[in-house]
């Protein structure tokens, strides 16, 4: 098996565009990074999930880290910051991350300074990494400085217990300074619920990979795009019981993935992946078996 980085893959950190009604999306990425195989795939076999995913001699996979601007006329929202400049050199180096979401705004002409809204669908590392920048004085500053930031408190409140399941995938420089500051509005939404952000952008919460997983949702003149975040990680991911080792409820996963295909498909819903840097995005539909596919 070849190892993830030598497959060709694109490094062009514009991973996509395309219109909802009359709102732009771009899918710009922070860069790809590495993480097991068993634990993107949970209890598939590895024989199943290395037909879609090919694992290196260190048995890592190959990712993307997506983040999804929307621009509606009005706002520019940024949805999800990617691993950001943060980590430790550790870290870094074992993730292979790459920090390359500021030359992915300049590439697609966009300044941070003009996102008015970020929404990060949880507080892991890898989806708000750059909601702040470490300057090269050792300062943490907000990478969007004209933003309102929002998250759901429960994640908050998770991310600061410092659980030992996950306590490594909560760095509090990436939202405790834009708390204190007042930058970032927290969120009550509760599981099954949609909290509107402004017209034509909601959250709604997908417990499963998180208690508090925010799906954000984009509808503009009939059309709908939804960011399903790490409830359905990859485009790999489809199948209802591919669901993550990294899951904190498995079982919910199954479940809030067949509610959610329950409206995506027959809505036919352009669906945002976090983690796919082949395939940003795509609408879905069932097979002649039953089975979610790609269309
Ligand atoms: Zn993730």
């Amino acid at each position: 098996m070849p190892h993830p980085a030598e497959r060709p893959h694109s490094a062009d950190p514009i991973r996509g565009r395309t219109n909802v009604g009359d709102f732009e999306l771009t899918s710009l990425s922070d860069g790809i990074y590495f993480l097991d195989g068993g634990a993107m795939f949970g209890v598939v076999p590895k024989p199943l999930w290395q037909k879609r995913a090919p694992a290196d001699e260190q048995n890592r996979v190959l990712l993307g880290l997506n983040t999804v601007i929307v621009r509606t006329g009005k706002h520019t929202i940024a949805i999800e910051t990617g691993i950001g400049n943060k980590l430790s050199d550790k870290l870094r180096a074992i993730y292979g991350a790459q920090e390359q979401l500021p030359r992915a705004f300049a590439a697609a002409a966009i300044r941070p300074e003009d996102v008015d809204i970020v929404i990060n669908s949880h507080l892991h590392f890898d989806h708000c990494g750059w909601n702040t920048t470490r300057t090269p004085d050792g300062s943490i500053v907000p990478t969007f400085p004209n933003a309102r930031y929002f998250a759901h408190r429960g994640e908050v409140n998770h991310g600061h217990l410092q659980l030992e399941r996950d306590a490594v995938s909560y760095i509090s420089e990436n939202y405790d300074p834009l708390i204190a500051s007042g930058q970032m509005t927290l969120l009550d939404t509760e599981p099954g619920e949609t909290t509107p952000i402004i017209p034509g952008i909601s959250v709604e919460c997908f417990p499963g990979h998180t208690a508090q997983l925010l799906a954000i949702h984009i509808e503009s003149a009939g059309q709908h795009a939804c960011y399903i975040s790490d409830l359905i990680p990859t485009s790999a991911h489809l199948d209802i019981t591919w669901v993550m080792g990294y899951d904190l409820d498995p079982v919910t996963c199954i479940a809030e993935r067949k509610r959610f295909y329950s409206r995506a498909i027959p809505e036919k819903w352009l669906v945002l992946f976090t983690h796919d840097h082949h395939t940003p995005f795509a609408h879905i539909a069932l097979n002649d078996k039953g089975k979610p596919v790609l269309i």
